[in-house]
């Protein structure tokens, strides 16, 4: 891909994830988003943004990749589902970006994620901006739905500070039912993740109807408690803030009736996962 088409990283800078943003790679053709995937020297990124205090621990810069293999039906950035949603950005000129907020990010105790998307979709690219950020001294933290983790290997894992992954669901056909896809691969790199001694936070979407189920969530609960590597647990409300994203896209959004759960559910959902000795907010 030649350098001249990449657009520069100031450019993809974001207030915020809910900023709509699509075919920020429409020119790029197919085959040169393949190359840049093979080589990992190029990765396509929804946006940058600074300063956000609920992506791991302190404050962080966030790197959000574009491409995502789930369709989940709460998904709040289908804007980044496409990998030509985002825009094509150089490793160099990503890590040159992230080096400006070094200093900063290790007095706030913060760090770089790379979030999504999915990150996994182009695991060469995130996995070298990771480790530019380790190099840097940087935090790093991958936000991950685990399907490809077998894409990252037990040395890359060692590198990385913190996964937070996405427990969507325990049961496999309301997984299917949610996501589109299969939970095993994902509760497989968990395992994994546990046999390596590696931090997790675990992300769990409360949906009324969809994941608020107390035996679901139960069994969710008593396997991440298994892994012995779970330092804590989120559990994030579901909100309608991707609905007007659904419709400006043209996508029929199937949860457009469905309200946030109330804070008494919210509350029940991390009492489960506490009882099974977790520590959950
Ligand atoms: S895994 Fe994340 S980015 Fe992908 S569809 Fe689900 S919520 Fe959206």
């Amino acid at each position: 891909m030649p350098e001249g088409r990449v657009i520069p990283v100031d450019q993809i800078e974001a207030a915020s994830p809910y900023e709509l943003r699509v075919d920020g790679a429409r020119d790029v053709a197919e085959s040169d988003v393949r190359a840049a995937l093979a080589s990992g020297d190029m990765g396509f990124l929804h946006s940058f943004t600074t300063g956000s205090a609920v992506d791991g621990p302190g404050i962080r810069v966030v790197a959000w990749t574009s491409g995502c293999m789930w369709r989940c039906q709460y998904c709040h950035n289908p804007d980044t589902w496409k990998m030509t949603n985002g825009i094509p950005v150089s490793i160099e000129r990503a890590s040159t970006e992230l080096r400006k907020y070094r200093r900063g990010l290790k007095s706030m105790s913060g760090g770089l994620t790379v979030s999504g998307g999915e990150p996994l979709m182009q695991h060469r690219f995130v996995l070298k901006l990771l480790a530019a950020a380790r190099v840097m001294g940087v935090h790093t933290t991958l936000d991950t739905n685990g399907y490809y983790g077998t894409r990252v290997t037990d040395a890359d894992l060692q590198g990385i500070d913190l996964v937070m992954l996405d427990l969507k669901t325990w049961d496999p056909a309301r997984h299917f039912q949610l996501v589109g896809m299969d939970n095993a691969p994902t509760h497989e790199f968990a395992r994994r993740l546990g046999q390596l001694q590696r931090p997790v936070w675990i992300r769990y979407v409360l949906v009324p109807g969809l994941t608020d189920d107390p035996e679901d969530v139960a069994k969710t609960a008593e396997f991440a408690a298994t892994l012995g590597v779970v330092e804590r647990v989120d559990v994030l409300p579901f909100h309608q803030m991707g609905r007007s994203k659904w419709q400006r896209l043209g996508l029929a959004y199937p949860l457009d009736q469905t309200k946030p759960p109330t804070a008494e559910s919210v509350e029940r959902t991390c009492e489960i996962f506490r009882r099974a000795g977790l520590t959950a907010h």
